[in-house]
């Protein structure tokens, strides 16, 4: 599950699915094949049932033929005095009917007393059956005995099919005259094949009749036709349910595999009584399992197709669901990278993702309404601080740079100097003697001086000279190229200018003049503030030497030239 997180939405999607199909395919086909085998083992047992209870209406009706051919041929009256009369002729009768009926091994008439007076083929004739229960049974009525094996008949067959001794059921029923006196008693031996036939007949009769074996039991359980000819393959609790139940069916888990089994009892057909032969039919319950394995197989198969077409269906889904959020990342991606994307795409799919789309369009919407307030902001405060610093760094009275503003200038221009290799001069200029203009015309009139002296000295400069009022009375001038003569000319120049100025203040016109001092900057110098304090000395010169006069520093020859 954490190596899915990686996974993408539709990795996941169908992987998903294709998990609950199989385990859909899965869950189906073992249901189908619960429920189908036992569907099928309930079908088999029921046919088994029937097949069973079929075998049992054809041995009965069998039996029922037999006993009343007997019966009749015992009671027909033409027959009567035949019966009493020749035994070549009760033979002849005798054999006729075995003709129609192969299955009668011997059919014999016997006389009360035991003897056998004619018989098919002779056998026995003369011989006495007196002790034998058919007999006995047969002198009473009309009476079938059960399966037996030949005793006297025995050795005239000679051996039966597949050298096993010869099996028969017995039918015998009186001739009786006139009087109802018993005067002698029909036989027959019916050979036990005509059983073994109609089984065959039956099994033959099944389209799959693998494993498929019926079974005819006697009364009690003994096997009378099956694998084992008298064994007891049920137990007498086993028996007496099923002639209880008389026909039904039961899974036989006794033998090496289970065994469907289904079972009738014979009880006769109209007035033949029976003799409660068990008929057996069973199969082995891997048919059940055999007819089931094509529908579990066929399941599979669908359900695979099935779960095909899901995983289809469920890539199909996931594409169409990712395919929209692939866009949105994708822009998103872009935002504030590519400058002509600025927005996620509306997309179309299913209503969360429509919903997440504009609800991202709305957040950058937002977004960058918050950073235009921010960049206005920031610009309102860098105008602010500009205004600020130049506040800062402006003389309010001149209008000329200040102190400040003056030295962060001169520092970076003392460095480019450096690195440059061109010169530098620094001039100092202040006002002679203006503490008597303040004194004399008030101190309106000296700020008025002061404008004017630094509105002159302005316009005398060029403009990549710095100029700057550096204190009360006193400015402060930086040039760039020029050598010590150059300075001596500025200096002189603006010391003329200043000297020829009259300033208008109040009806009165003021005059002053200027002292300049002026420095160039040296390599020895470690900064402007090296420069200046060397203008100042120069300035202090100027002042000391009388006013009204340029002193640079290092050149005493020009004081005298200054003052012209
Ligand atoms: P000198 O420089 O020639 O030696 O004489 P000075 O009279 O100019 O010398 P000082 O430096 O003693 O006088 C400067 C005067 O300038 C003192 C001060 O009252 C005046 N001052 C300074 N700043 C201003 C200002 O902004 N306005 C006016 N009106 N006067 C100022
Ligand atoms: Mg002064
Ligand atoms: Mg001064």
């Amino acid at each position: 599950m954490v190596a899915m997180r990686h996974w993408s939405l539709r990795q996941q999607v169908t992987l998903l699915v294709g998990v609950l199909c199989l385990a859909l395919v899965c869950v189906l086909a073992a249901g189908a094949a619960y429920i189908a085998q036992s569907r099928v083992r309930q079908i088999v047992m029921s046919n088994e049932a029937h097949d069973a209870a079929l075998t049992t209406s054809t041995l009965d009706r069998g039996m029922f033929e037999r006993y009343r051919e007997i019966r009749n041929l015992a009671a027909m009256p033409p027959l009567k005095d035949i019966w009493r009369g020749d035994p070549t002729v009760i033979r002849q009768v005798l054999e006729q009917l075995r003709t129609s009926y192969p299955d009668y091994a011997w059919i014999g008439y016997v006389t009360p007393e035991g003897t056998v007076r004619a018989a098919t083929q002779g056998m026995l004739e003369g011989q006495s059956v007196q002790a034998r229960p058919w007999f006995q049974d047969g002198l009473k009525g009309p009476a079938v005995g059960d399966v037996h094996e030949a005793k006297l008949l025995a050795a005239l067959l000679g051996p039966g099919p597949n050298n096993e001794p010869f099996r028969f059921v017995d039918v015998a029923a009186p001739v009786r005259d006139e009087s109802g006196r018993v005067v002698g008693v029909i036989g027959a031996h019916l050979s036990w094949t005509w059983a073994e036939e109609r089984r065959q007949t039956i099994l033959r009769s099944q389209a799959r009749s693998n494993g498929k074996s019926i079974w005819i039991l006697s009364g009690d359980g003994t096997m009378l036709l099956g694998p084992s000819i008298g064994s007891r393959p049920f137990t007498d609790e086993q028996i007496r349910a099923m002639r209880q139940a008389r026909t039904g069916a039961f899974e036989d888990p006794s033998g090496p595999e289970p065994m469907l089994t289904g079972y009738a009892v014979a009880d006769g057909y109209k007035d033949y009584p029976g003799l409660n032969w068990i008929v057996i039919s069973r199969q082995p319950d891997s048919i059940a399992f055999a007819a089931t394995k094509g529908i579990v197989w066929t399941i599979i198969g669908l359900g695979c197709v099935i779960a095909l077409a899901g995983l289809i269906c469920a890539l199909f889904i996931a594409r169409g669901v990712a395919r929209p959020l692939q866009a949105i990342i994708q822009a998103a991606d872009k935002i504030g990278r590519d400058p002509t994307i600025s927005q996620v795409p509306r997309v179309t799919g299913s209503l969360e993702i429509i919903r997440l789309s504009a609800a991202l369009r709305s957040l950058l919407r937002r977004a960058g309404a918050a950073e235009q307030q921010v960049i206005e902001v920031a610009s309102q405060r860098e105008k602010d601080v500009t205004a600020l610093r130049q506040l800062a760094e402006t003389d309010a009275l001149s209008g000329l740079l200040n102190r400040r503003g003056f030295s962060l200038l001169a520092d970076d221009a003392f460095t480019l100097s450096r690195r440059s290799e061109r010169s530098l001069a620094v001039l100092l200029l202040d006002i002679d003697l203006f503490k008597r203009v303040n004194d004399t015309y008030g101190h309106a009139a000296g700020d008025a001086v002061i404008q004017a002296v630094g509105t002159v000295l302005t316009k005398a400069l060029r403009s990549s000279d710095i100029i700057a009022r550096f204190g009360g009375e006193e400015f402060i001038v930086l040039m760039h190229a020029v050598d010590a003569n150059g300075i001596i000319t500025v200096a002189q120049n603006l010391r003329r200018a200043i000297e020829a100025l009259s300033i208008k203040h109040q009806d009165q016109n003021l005059s002053v003049t200027i002292s300049v001092g002026g420095a160039m900057a040296r390599l020895e110098d470690r900064d402007i503030q090296d420069v200046i304090e060397r203008a100042d000395g120069a300035l202090y010169k100027a002042k000391a030497a009388g006013r009204n006069r340029v002193v640079v520093d290092g050149l005493q020859i020009q004081l005298a030239t200054a003052v012209a």
